[in-house]
């Protein structure tokens, strides 16, 4: 029956071999074991009860809680070839009344049903005409007390399995499941624990980091430019802070959609709907949206704000890259968000649960800090055995070099202890750099011997400075009637010259997948076949399969076959149109060539993209702007404009210094760098007057000597 299961893969979902633990459950169901299937999101657990569906006489009956994706689901049927249907309370009482009559005449290979049907006694009567021989029950954790979407409905599941005249096999199927949720799924399905299939927690084509201490807006705006064409989530912790940001980037010519539980209905459905057709790109949300969405092409998640415990982060993220591409989870960390979400647990639980909640949180915040590999931090969290490095996430790829900025966190420290405690942030930074704004010279602060210590930096810099002081704990934030900030223990002793501080690069935003104009071209093809068919596009092809034609080029129909999740079906409906525009375009780019694994094509293009970045920056020093100009541009750290100038000059590219250092210094930064050799910044630093950053340190290093730069 494998054998046969194996075919039906292919001709019917065009994927050629099964994934880990899809066979076990599908041998199981055969041999008539009730079974419990735990995957990851995108695992693939809709084809172990999908195959059995079409191997088993009968209809196969799918429990499943979410609307919305009850249809995505059938619809994918529908498009594969296999005859499904759903009934849930958004048809009409005519509709469901058809749609039960053409089930009992076996028009049907399976029918999806909401939980809540289980409770009607003339639906179970129904259901007990027609021959049922296996019941699957997606998201079966919901059965579970223990579980986060506990819905009683999901209780009535054994009751029916009970009252059917042939006795079903039943198939549960999660995607997080704690040990007590699953002993609570066994025990309420009579599944036997010797019978649970389950495969690791982790993701493997998910790349996960941590990005604190920078300008979160300037990153999300950089990132959405350089990703415009891939769809992605960006998740806040609020409405307001959903709706600002919304704003803002709208205000950059960035459209986007949004969605709260703030909004109506109505409006809540349209955004959803804009986002799920591709037609907007970004969504910017609240954790209210994204259950029930299986949207398969989202390429990246990003959390703005950080979320409340590692549950509802790895829920969230993990609904990128469900197509098994590459996509990125990005959460933008600030020690700051801390307080809301301790004022969310606190406003939003009851008294005893309020301690374990706190406790959860605290692991999401270690997340954050974690130096080790994030993926293993994950599965272990989870209760997986710990695992190898992943390789991919943001600390085992991280090789930014770190710079000593001791001084200048000293000077912010010292200056917040002179302003009295009790400021926020951006005047703090403005009389640091000598703002000559009104409020400055009311409370008298130019009189301060730290008023303008750092004026050779843009206000928004020493900002994003103060931002990783907090990050990094040194400063702390107050939150009165509004947040003002406080030198903390630990920076005490930085001023007292007990603890230094390091400081890494930017991490820059980087482009996730390659510019192919073929795959553009697919892409728009897709849509419009999307429109008239009534679906989402990545129900008619995911994107991996538009990667796998881009690669094959299939040019017959039996190559078309050949392309992973191309079935007889999606051959008959679309075969004909997207071969030819295949055939068109390689006609107009005969230099294209067969088989070159996107993979190759993307690394090619990574490089460019991250080659670009430092490109850019050059264009405008060769326009004679300063380096503080430049990042004021591109809102881009100081630190990342000097890096990308180190770089361009150990690439041979001519820098002119003069924008950089100016000339003045040059003969003390020689005689420093003669007495203090090139090892280490630190003592060239001490060596010179104030205003010498690192940064111009390091820049003069590699560009007067660039043989032995070693800084960059
Ligand atoms: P889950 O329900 O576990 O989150 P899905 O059933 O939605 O995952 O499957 C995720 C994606 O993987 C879908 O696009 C599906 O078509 C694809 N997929 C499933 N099984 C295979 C397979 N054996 N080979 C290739 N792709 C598969
Ligand atoms: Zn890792």
């Amino acid at each position: 029956m494998l054998q046969q299961a194996r075919q039906l893969l292919q001709s019917y979902f065009g994927y050629t071999a099964f994934r880990r633990g899809q066979d076990q459950a599908i041998s199981q169901v055969f041999e008539g074991k009730n079974t419990i299937c735990v995957m990851p999101t995108g695992g693939g657990k809709s084809i172990c009860y999908q195959i059995p569906a079409l191997v088993l006489p009968g209809v196969t009956v799918v429990i499943s809680p979410l609307i919305s994706l009850m249809k995505d689901q059938v619809d994918t049927l529908l498009q594969a070839g296999i005859p499904a249907a759903y009934i849930n309370s958004s048809l009409s009482a005519q509709e469901v009344r058809d749609t039960m009559t053409a089930a009992k005449q076996g028009e049907y290979k399976l029918l999806y049903i909401a939980p809540e049907r289980l409770e009607s006694y003339v639906f179970i009567e129904d259901l007990k005409e027609m021959p049922i021989p296996l019941v699957a029950v997606d998201e079966a954790h919901c059965i579970s007390q223990w579980g986060h979407d506990f819905r009683p409905s999901y209780r009535q599941i054994q009751r029916l399995a009970d009252m059917l005249p042939q006795k079903p096999i039943v198939l549960a199927l999660t995607a997080t499941a704690t040990p007590k949720v699953r002993e609570d799924i066994c025990r309420l399905l009579s599944i036997d624990e010797s019978n649970t299939v389950i495969t690791g927690f982790a993701r493997e084509n998910l790349s996960f980091s941590v990005i604190q201490g920078q300008d979160r807006f300037a990153f999300i705006k950089d990132y959405l430019q350089k990703n415009e064409k891939e769809a992605g989530i960006i998740y806040a912790a609020t409405r307001k802070a959903v709706d600002q940001l919304y704003e803002k980037l709208r205000k950059s010519h960035i459209s986007a959609a949004r969605y709260h539980a703030g909004m109506s209905d109505e409006e809540r459905m349209d955004e959803q709907d804009r986002f799920l057709t591709d037609e907007a790109a970004v969504m910017i949300a609240t954790n209210a949206f994204g259950m029930g969405i299986d949207k398969s092409n989202i390429r990246y998640v990003i959390h703005y704000q950080l979320p409340k415990n590692m549950e509802s982060y790895y829920q969230e993220a993990g609904r990128a890259g469900r197509d098994g591409l590459d996509s990125e989870c990005i959460l933008l960390y600030s020690s700051q968000d801390v307080q809301t979400q301790r004022f969310l647990i606190d406003q939003s639980l009851e008294r005893e649960r309020i301690p374990r909640e706190l406790e959860k949180l605290q692991l999401m915040i270690d997340y954050c800090h974690t130096e080790t590999c994030l993926q293993s931090y994950i599965v272990k969290y989870f209760g997986e055995a710990s695992s190898e490095p992943c390789g991919r996430c943001g600390n085992c790829t991280d090789s930014r070099a770190a710079v000593d900025v001791t001084k200048e966190a000293q000077m912010v420290l010292s200056c917040v202890i002179r302003m009295g405690q009790r400021y926020g942030k951006s005047i703090t930074a403005q009389v640091l750099t000598g703002s000559k704004n009104k409020k400055i010279t009311e409370f008298g602060f130019q009189a301060l011997s730290t008023y303008g210590i750092m004026k050779e930096q843009s206000a928004k810099d020493v900002t994003n400075f103060i931002e990783f002081l907090i990050s990094q704990e040194l400063l702390g934030v107050e939150h009165g009637s509004y947040p003002t900030i406080f030198v903390t223990a630990h920076g005490k002793e930085v001023l007292l010259g007990q603890r230094s501080v390091e400081r890494k690069e930017a991490v820059q935003t980087k482009q996730i997948a390659a510019d192919d104009p073929l795959f553009e071209e697919l892409r728009g093809l897709r849509k419009s076949l999307a429109e008239e068919a009534g679906v989402p596009p990545f129900v008619i092809f995911s994107d991996r399969t538009l990667k796998d034609m881009c690669v094959k080029l299939p040019q017959t129909e039996e190559e078309f076959l050949t392309v992973s999740g191309v079935g007889s079906s999606k051959l008959e409906k679309y075969g004909e149109t997207i071969l030819a525009a295949i055939a068109a375009f390689c006609k107009e780019h005969p230099e294209r060539e067969k088989g070159v694994s996107a993979d190759i094509v993307e690394t090619k293009h990574k490089k460019k993209a991250v080659a670009q970045s430092h490109l850019d920056t050059y264009e405008l020093h060769e326009q004679k702007l300063t380096v503080s100009e430049i990042a004021e541009k591109r809102e881009l750290t100081i630190n990342t404009i000097e890096n990308h100038l180190v770089q361009c000059a150990s690439e041979g590219m001519k820098i002119d210094i003069s924008l950089i250092v100016p000339e003045q210094y040059w003969e003390a930064l020689d005689t420093a760098i003669q007495e203090a050799g090139r090892e280490r910044l630190k003592p060239i630093k001490e060596r010179l007057p104030e205003e010498i950053t690192y940064g111009m340190i390091k820049v003069y290093l590699s560009i007067r000597q660039p043989e032995e730069n070693s800084y960059s």
